[in-house]
């Protein structure tokens, strides 16, 4: 679960980390409000999406040559217009794809003189199995370039669980910055109390892009973004609150209401399967025969009928849908309550596209009659390979 930066930064303040004022607001009102509350005499409008790049970002509604996502303001009336420009609008950046993520709410923050930008990340490293620091005297927002074309400046420390941050991990991030002094000590706070944050809020990352020094010789924190390990939120009931669902692909959001394993993906073949391994198995073999998965979704292995029924309607919820290859291996799941669940599903959503399924394991035959019987146009298979040659086919023959 990823949160916006004005929420990662309250987070982050919190436990003790340095970040400029600011305050977050959904109007062209509440940004000039929250403006007033600032010192001034330098402003910062930034677009809260969930995702990088806003900088350099572009708005669809605005044309090439104006301003992105990020935007410095001298006065109360340049905040509103950066405001109003910037509601409402989509912004697309290289992190969001070409649609782009419409702008919904906006955070006033500290103009702040940057002397120097700095990259500093916490995250859990899946080479070693442990939580990693990552840090560049090369922030700000060329960082992906900068891990191309010259990843020895960046360096990364593993810390061990059992010691924890050690002091040591503290000088090796001041070290890895080039920093001494008083800015030293300053790194080394920063990043022992990054790591208290990460730990304390099962984060999956956080990534602190710039961490600036200011021209008067303050570490501060300007861009935050941080994730939390989802199977961790049933303990962390306050962060779950800070979840903006209509950050989230509405598909993706339904089914993990039913608590299915969904992801969307490009192409048209919409994928019905039990287990992650025969799911991916099943979109390997849709692409052999020449057309492409519509998702991933795994219903699991004790699914009842409504799961399956949540599953089905989900599927064809997806307008790019073609076609539904529906492959299960009743093991602990029974072939017939599959079955029960697609043939419920099909009469409610008035099935419009091609629908093949190939059921094997306990209670094949009674699930192959329900489905035989339901009086819907069901193409049968009898494996992998089978099915999905047919459910190919289908598709060519339907276009
Ligand atoms: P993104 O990474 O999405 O482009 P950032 O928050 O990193 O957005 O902002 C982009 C750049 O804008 C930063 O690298 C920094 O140079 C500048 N910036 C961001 N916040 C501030 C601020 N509070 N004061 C001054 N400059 C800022
Ligand atoms: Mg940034």
């Amino acid at each position: 679960m990823n949160i916006h930066e004005y929420q990662a930064k309250e987070l982050l303040a919190k436990f003790g980390v340095p970040v400029p004022a600011g305050h977050a607001a959904m109007s062209v009102e509440e940004a000039v409000e929250a403006a007033k509350k600032l010192p001034g005499p330098l402003y910062v409008v930034k677009a809260q999406i969930h995702a990088g790049g806003r900088g350099k970002g572009k708005f669809k509604e605005l044309g090439p040559d104006a301003k992105g996502g990020v935007r410095l303001a001298k006065t109360l009336d340049e905040v509103e217009a950066a405001a109003k420009d910037m509601l409402g609008n989509t912004l697309v950046t290289v992190q969001t794809g070409e649609h782009g993520k419409q702008v919904n709410r906006l955070y006033v923050t500290d103009g702040v003189d940057i002397a120097k930008e700095f990259y500093l990340a916490v995250l859990v490293d899946r080479a070693t199995g442990r939580i990693a620091m990552v840090a560049s005297t090369e922030g700000g927002m060329d960082i992906e370039d900068v891990a191309h074309n010259s990843p020895e400046k960046i360096h990364t420390m593993d810390i061990d669980p059992a010691t924890g941050f050690m002091p040591h991990h503290g000088r090796a991030v001041a070290n890895a910055l080039g920093l001494k002094g008083d800015l030293a000590k300053q790194a080394q706070k920063t990043a022992a109390k990054l790591y208290e944050a990460f730990l304390g809020t099962d984060a999956s990352q956080i990534e602190i892009n710039p961490l600036a020094v200011t021209e008067d010789d303050k570490l501060m924190v300007l861009d935050a973004k941080v994730g939390f390990d989802s199977n961790a939120m049933f303990r962390h009931k306050d962060l779950a609150e800070l979840r903006d669902e209509t950050e989230e692909d509405p598909m993706e959001l339904e089914a993990s209401k039913h608590d299915l394993a969904y992801i969307k993906l490009d192409g048209d073949i919409g994928c019905m399967v039990n287990g992650a391994g025969l799911a991916m198995a099943t979109m390997d073999i849709i692409k052999l025969n020449g057309m492409f998965p519509a998702n991933f979704l795994d219903v699991g292995g004790g699914a009842n009928k409504e799961k399956v029924t949540a599953a089905f309607k989900i599927i064809l919820s997806d307008p790019a849908v073609k076609g539904i290859l529906v492959n299960i291996f009743g093991g602990i799941m029974r072939c017939d309550i599959i079955a029960d669940g697609i043939v419920a599903a099909a009469k409610e959503v008035n099935l419009s596209v091609p629908l093949v399924v190939r059921l094997e394991g306990t209670n094949v035959e009674k699930g192959k009659e329900i489905l035989a019987n339901s009086g819907l146009p069901i193409v049968a298979a009898d494996d992998l390979g089978d099915a999905a040659k047919k459910i190919v086919g289908e598709v060519k023959q339907a276009a």
